[in-house]
């Protein structure tokens, strides 16, 4: 039985991994499963799973869960230092699937421990992913791609030499707002932005498509995790959602990889590597598809493309500014405090007054400073919004 846990299994990507998991109940042994407010989904599944330790992120609702794992021989924890310590119990395979930098912490004690860690939560490639790649190296832990994309590219180079690779192009659906009139996206509600034409994701990872925003973090994650330079790596308008990504080499040949829109591809060959293994997806039926459709994408329309070329341009830890920046723009749009627009506009300034803190950004990636940079981006972030706002 191979040992798992699962951060994040109370939301869209944790859901679609215990569903794997439950068709094989005799493959695997459950160690944690952590979530955050949805208390009665995360002692659900514990209890159903059979996990050692269930985890809610919040110190507050440590009695709602304890009450419901009462007698169940499921432990109960919470916090942030309890995250931490359920992502050092041994285990063979962890899901990453946190929303946002928060995934950051339990992500690294993982790799620390020489866990293969499925990673999701793009955020933390984002904010530190030198740490990460490096304390994976020191402790011959093995990070897997989950995002769409980046899992895509990654079957695309098997047995491949990434020196034969001359670039990546990752898609996108173009989110909500793709055929919408430009000078309408200011009025652009929070229920518009929180509807994905392709997708059936978690509701920041959805705004973040609409806006683009997702796509700018995975060209970060791109460079990150396979190594290429900014230049290499290409963002293409997709409509279906079909093709993932494609690897162009050397020689002209462009490898395409297609699937149904459904996370539980990429997470099931995370789940399975290096084996490929039956999953219960759609099979394309291309003959009835009859037509896929390409176009680049409009910097106009999307303004946060080009800030992630902007950020790894400037390079130091501008990785984990940008995340938190774009982090607290999110917040304040769901709250209502700006507009859809602003989030782009926002996050720039943002950006513009961190990339000023020389000495804080090149400083050494470590958790600390990592953590330094993302609550001061969240201040700069907070104050441009309460400037745009007037
Ligand atoms: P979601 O909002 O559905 O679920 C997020 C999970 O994180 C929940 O379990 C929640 O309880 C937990 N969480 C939230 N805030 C937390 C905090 N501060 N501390 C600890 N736990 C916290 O999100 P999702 O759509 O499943 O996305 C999860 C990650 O996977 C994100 O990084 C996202 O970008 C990435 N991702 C998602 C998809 C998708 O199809 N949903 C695709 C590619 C990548
Ligand atoms: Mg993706």
């Amino acid at each position: 039985m191979r040992k798992v846990s699962i951060f994040g299994a109370t939301g869209s990507i944790g859901q679609n991994t215990i569903d794997l998991i439950r068709r094989a109940p005799d493959a695997y042994d459950v160690v944690a499963l952590t979530g955050g407010a949805n208390i009665a989904r995360l002692a659900g599944d514990a209890v159903a799973l059979r996990a050692d330790v269930a985890v809610t992120a919040y110190d507050d609702r440590l009695p709602d869960l304890r009450a419901a794992l009462e007698g169940t021989g499921v432990e109960a924890a919470a916090g942030q230092a309890a995250l931490v310590e359920a992502a050092a119990r041994p285990a063979d395979w962890i899901m990453s699937a946190i929303v946002g930098a928060a995934g950051l912490a339990p992500g690294l004690e993982a790799l620390k421990h020489g866990t293969t860690l499925a990673l999701a939560n793009k955020e933390s490639l984002v904010c530190a992913g030198r740490l990460l790649l490096e304390t994976a190296a020191a402790h011959g832990a093995r990070l897997l791609p989950v995002d769409s994309e980046h899992s895509a590219v990654f079957q695309g180079l098997a047995g491949e030499d990434i020196d034969a690779v001359e670039r990546i192009v990752i898609t996108a659906s173009g989110g909500a707002f793709r055929d919408w009139p430009l000078e309408d996206l200011p009025t652009a509600s929070l229920a518009q932005a929180s509807s994905h034409p392709n997708w059936d994701m978690g509701q920041r990872i959805t705004i973040d498509s609409a806006s683009m925003f997702n796509k700018a973090m995975e060209v970060i994650e791109t460079r990150e995790y396979f190594g290429v330079q900014p230049e290499q790596i290409e963002v293409l308008v997709h409509p279906e959602s079909l093709v993932h990504a494609l690897v162009g080499f050397t020689d002209g040949a462009l490898m395409a990889h297609l699937g149904a829109p459904d996370m539980r591809h990429a997470i099931g060959y995370a789940l399975h590597w290096p084996e490929r293994r039956e999953l219960p997806v759609e099979r394309l039926d291309l003959a009835r598809i009859g037509q896929l459709n390409f176009r680049a994408p409009d910097p106009a329309r999307y303004p946060a493309l080009r800030l992630a070329y902007d950020v790894m341009a400037r390079g130091g830890m501008m990785g984990a500014a940008f995340n938190a920046a774009k982090e607290q723009a999110l917040d304040d749009f769901i709250s209502g405090r700006i507009r859809f627009t602003d989030m782009a506009a926002v996050t720039e300034t943002a950006l513009e007054r961190m990339s000023a803190e020389r000495d804080l950004i090149d400083a050494a990636m470590t958790l600390d400073n990592v953590t330094r940079v993302d609550h001061l981006a969240r201040q700069q972030a907070a104050r441009a919004a309460e400037e745009r706002i007037g």
